[in-house]
């Protein structure tokens, strides 16, 4: 007999990096190691209270005006949502409606396969070479989209915008997103590419750079006409998606340039110094522009490394999927301190 449980819609979610309660050495999520700039925490202690009795402003213009500002872009190419997840997300169900599958990376972002999936939107995956670089040959066929990380993630693997422009040129048909997650670790925007093309998107993010993953900031630079259709179906789902808070912190951050850009060049000093080290304990990696890197240890077991950090109270990620990526850790950069404890705790697991 056929039940309710032949119409509903299953999907295998995709797995967050862990949260844990108590303090730990937490390089298992790419976050900031540093807090966001003072000036969003005196947006947040003179929120008026009375603000939160109303709907936020379901247009977010004030967060978009300051983000068109910051990237000397008109208005209408910015499109935001909370955290880059809901614009990914947002981008596959608008963007990504064809029946030829998408394209994108077997090793990458693993959301990607799971919007696709909960979507119905067919997928295929390219296999990168063994250094983790995307053979662009695999990527010029006609298809129904494409997606591909710069860097990639979890490998840290960056491409040179011209890399990017030659896909995103031969395929008028269809419309390729740029994840820029982690771009402002040291690899080129391709966001320049929306002047000329208008079948490129690029998503961004609050999460790393900007240290403001818990207050889910993400968003999109595009085409006019992209971010048209990208709205229509936001409000076609939930008008009020960010908070009024939200808005009002997303502002003050980009107003302070100076801080934002010294975070950076400390997780950039930092992660140059963590290679180093690593190196020197057996690990091999893919050259990082990322705030984490990707290593795999010449003789120990990945596997056996992870639960030897935890044990010590350092918590860094480790995917068992694909088969050729079970033996390398991802690494997420933290302070001066904290990386100094990881090749600690690692010289003696080690
Ligand atoms: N893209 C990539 C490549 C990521 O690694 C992440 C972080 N998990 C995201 C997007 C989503 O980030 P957020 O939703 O925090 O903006």
């Amino acid at each position: 007999m056929t039940t309710w449980k032949s119409n509903i819609r299953t999907v295998v979610p995709y797995t967050p990096g862990e949260q844990p309660k108590q303090k730990v050495i937490k390089l298992n999520t790419n976050e900031n190691p540093y807090p966001p700039s003072p000036l969003v925490g005196k947006v947040i202690s003179s929120i008026d209270l009375d603000s939160l009795r109303k709907y936020p402003d379901p247009t977010c213009d004030n967060l978009i005006e300051a983000l068109a500002k910051y990237h000397s872009v008109d208005k209408s190419k910015v499109f935001v949502g909370v955290g880059s997840d809901d614009v990914l997300a947002m981008s596959f169900i608008t963007f990504f409606n064809s029946k030829l599958p998408i394209l994108f990376p077997d090793i990458t972002y693993s959301f990607y396969d799971v919007w696709a999936d909960l979507f119905r939107i067919p997928y295929e995956q390219k296999l990168l070479d063994d250094d983790f670089k995307i053979n662009i040959d695999d990527y010029s066929k006609p298809c129904g989209g494409i997606i591909i990380p710069n860097p990639n993630a979890p490998t840290g693997v960056a491409e040179p915008v011209e890399f990017f422009e030659k896909i995103v040129a031969a395929h008028p048909e269809c419309v390729v997103i740029i994840d820029e997650a982690y771009v402002d670790f040291g690899s080129n925007s391709c966001i320049g590419l929306t002047d000329k093309y208008d079948n490129v998107i690029i998503v961004r993010t609050y999460s790393k750079s900007r240290s403001m993953a818990g207050n889910r900031i993400g968003y999109a630079i595009g085409n006019p006409e992209l971010i048209k259709y990208l709205s229509d179906c936001k409000f076609s789902f939930n008008s009020y998606t960010m908070d009024t808070i939200t808005l009002a912190v997303g502002v003050a951050s980009l107003e302070d340039d100076e801080y934002f850009k010294a975070r950076i060049a400390d997780v950039i000093k930092t992660r140059e110094w963590t290679k180093g080290k690593l190196a020197e304990l057996g690990f091999s990696f893919p050259d990082s522009k990322s705030n984490f890197i990707f290593a795999k240890h010449e003789s120990k077991d990945a596997t056996y490394i992870f639960e030897e950090l935890k044990k010590k109270g350092i918590y860094v990620r480790h995917f068992s999927k694909p088969e050729r990526i079970a033996n390398y850790l991802r690494i997420s950069i933290g302070t001066d301190e904290e990386m100094q404890q990881l090749i600690e705790a690692l010289r003696d697991i080690l």
